[in-house]
């Protein structure tokens, strides 16, 4: 079952290197066929399997022997093991932290939701990495489901999360108005309302803290290494997304250490 699992995660990661190439360029994503960006060859199916086709032809294409991105391996892997944890997680439910409360109030339809939102998140790290935005097609694609999911659940669940989602999107956009959008984004705000209806209270809180603590972590790194300067402008979204899977698996571990 891990196996299967594990070759899902591939198999979908592999849409999702697609996306996160072919969204922010204004691409079509969902129809057509890859193509070598380089040639222009279309790829065979043989020479797009996860993974194994990249190993295969050692990252290059079969008819120019231009250099594929490590990029594509590098995301199928990364979501290969996200959906592993995720499942191996579900496995060891019940417990307090927000994957375990999802798929006991949800059911089949909470437990596909938390792959999705897996999915998406890691095509949001991707973007904002590479390229400063969050697609707003991406942040609404996960609010669009999470309502939907939300609805079909018990009430007082949802004015909870709703409070969440806009706390969090307030205090972003707080930031992004003091910092004159030097520091936030607004695709970050937007964001934050996803995170917010996901998490609820007080795990948005969590959220948003850790988003925070691994950004000064990496910028502290950064400089030291003198990869970037204090000058430099750091993405905060690709934050917002590490820290949405640790408090995803940990969340209630970390609010126990926090009140402790
Ligand atoms: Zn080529």
């Amino acid at each position: 079952m891990v196996l299967i699992i594990f070759l899902l995660g591939l198999a979908f990661g592999s849409f999702v290197g697609v996306l996160t190439w072919r969204l922010p360029r204004g691409k079509q994503f969902l129809l057509g066929r890859s193509i070598c960006p380089h040639c222009k060859h279309q790829i065979a199916w043989f020479d797009n399997i996860p993974l194994v086709s990249f190993l295969a032809l050692k990252g290059r294409c079969r008819h120019c022997r231009a250099r594929i991105s490590r990029r594509y391996p590098a995301v199928e892997l990364a979501l290969g093991v996200l959906f592993v944890l995720l499942y191996l997680r579900l496995l060891s439910c019940p417990s307090p932290e927000a994957v375990c409360l999802i798929r006991t109030t949800y059911a089949l339809p909470g437990i596909l939701f938390l792959f999705f939102i897996l999915l998406l998140n890691l095509a949001i790290f991707v973007i904002d990495i590479e390229k400063r935005i969050i697609p707003d097609e991406l942040v609404f694609a996960g609010l669009a489901s999470l309502s939907i999911l939300l609805v079909l659940g018990p009430q007082h669940a949802f004015y909870l999360r709703f409070f969440s989602a806009f706390l969090a999107a307030f205090l972003l956009l707080t930031l992004n108005i003091a910092t004159k959008g030097k520091g936030m984004g607004l695709g970050d705000v937007k964001y934050a309302l996803l995170g917010g209806l996901f998490f609820g209270w007080p795990l948005t809180l969590v959220w948003l803290l850790t988003a925070f603590l691994t950004g000064a972590l990496a910028a502290i790194i950064l400089i030291l290494t003198g990869k970037a300067g204090m000058k430099d402008k750091i993405a905060f979204g690709p934050f917002m997304a590490i820290a949405l899977v640790i408090v995803m698996f940990f969340g209630e571990r970390i609010l126990g250490l926090i009140w402790l």
